[in-house]
């Protein structure tokens, strides 16, 4: 079977609704014919500033819900990226064949670094892709299912691949992106030509799926829509209305056009209304289901253990042959 790997930063309480509907919910798809290596990515996450119990927690609080939405430990593995350390040591080796001007191509550095400016972030927050790459290319996966804001770093990945085989000899697979173009960039409420995200989008922006259900349904009545009336899809001229349908048809199955039809001559004002129950509806089983898992610390302790015990063996053997093909000496 072939493996699919992905990782998702432990930097919030909860998922969100883009990080659902635009990469995980393609997660637990794709564990019937795959082999999946899932991971709650510890070292990305303080190339911000974190604090230590808050992201203990919420490493935790990452699991619980994979598990909820899913992602079956017996098919999956699922584990915290710090518990297998090859993550770091290959993406050191990766780091010396990065060009410095490729690295400062990546565009989700200028946009995490705006903030603050470029001088104030973190040399990690500019290494990011490279660990990255090294977090896929250790597993030798055939497909990484993420959002589109991940597209780039997927070709730096390929690339890195691609220049390690051909300078020593061919030991990494190719990946290809898994990105579901429906829902590859689920936006922010308040403002729907950014991406909804964990650390950029104010509270009101995104639906948290761990929010209490009526502070979600909240939210999406109070989205922001565009100008006119009318309910239709244009991501151009109406990317409110546009991510509201896009959300509603991803969670009902529903067909776009159906929705357009079933709205015409009604306002945003009812699309909204019904949309806020399809979300409750959502939310409430996968938030009683996460909250009952967290309750039982010893359960998710062991299943991340298990997880890293299956997936630093996979690791370490990709990290063998990579110090090996670059010269590094052998211990005695
Ligand atoms: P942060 O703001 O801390 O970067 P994030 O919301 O971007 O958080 P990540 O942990 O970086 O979440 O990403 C996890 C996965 O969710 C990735 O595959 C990413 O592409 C996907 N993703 C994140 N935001 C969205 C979105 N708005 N629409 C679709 N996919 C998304
Ligand atoms: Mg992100």
């Amino acid at each position: 079977r072939p493996r699919v790997l992905s990782g998702i930063q432990p930097t919030a309480d909860s998922f969100h609704f883009g990080n659902y509907l635009g990469a995980l919910r393609q997660w637990v798809d794709l564990q019937e014919e795959h082999q999946p290596f899932f991971f709650i990515a510890d070292l990305h996450a303080i190339t911000v500033e974190q604090d230590p119990k808050v992201l203990r927690q919420r490493t935790l609080r990452a699991a619980a819900q994979l598990l909820a939405m899913g992602i079956d430990p017996d098919r999956s593995a699922i584990f915290v990226q710090s518990q297998v350390p090859e993550h770091a040591q290959l993406g050191w080796v990766l780091q010396c064949l990065t060009g410095f001007g490729e690295a400062r191509r990546m565009t989700q550095f200028k946009d995490k670094s705006a903030k603050g400016g470029e001088g104030a972030a973190s040399v990690g927050l500019f290494t990011y892709p490279i660990l990255q790459a090294a977090d896929i290319l250790l597993y030798r996966p055939a497909y990484v299912p993420v959002g589109e804001d991940q597209r780039q770093h997927l070709e730096l990945t390929r690339d890195l691949a691609q220049r390690f085989n051909s300078r020593y000899k061919k030991t990494f697979r190719l990946p290809e992106p898994y990105i579901l173009k429906a829902t590859a960039k689920i936006t922010d409420l308040q403002d729907p030509t950014s991406k909804m995200s964990k650390s950029a989008s104010s509270p009101s922006g995104i639906v948290e799926m761990l929010d209490e259900p009526n502070v979600s349904a909240k939210k999406i009545r109070s989205a922001v829509t565009d100008s006119g009336s009318e309910v239709r899809f244009d991501a151009e001229e109406k990317p409110g209305v546009s991510n509201l349908l896009t959300i509603y048809s991803a969670l009902t199955g529903r067909e776009i056009p159906d929705l357009e039809e079933q709205y015409a001559g009604r306002g945003y004002g009812d699309l909204k209304k019904d949309l806020a129950e399809v979300v409750v509806d959502f939310v409430t089983p996968f938030r009683a289901r996460t909250l009952e898992l967290l309750d039982d610390r010893t359960y998710l302790t062991e299943v991340l253990r298990r997880g890293a015990e299956q997936a630093g063996a996979v690791a370490a053997g990709t990290l063998r042959d990579v110090y090996d093909r670059v010269g590094f000496a052998a211990a005695g």
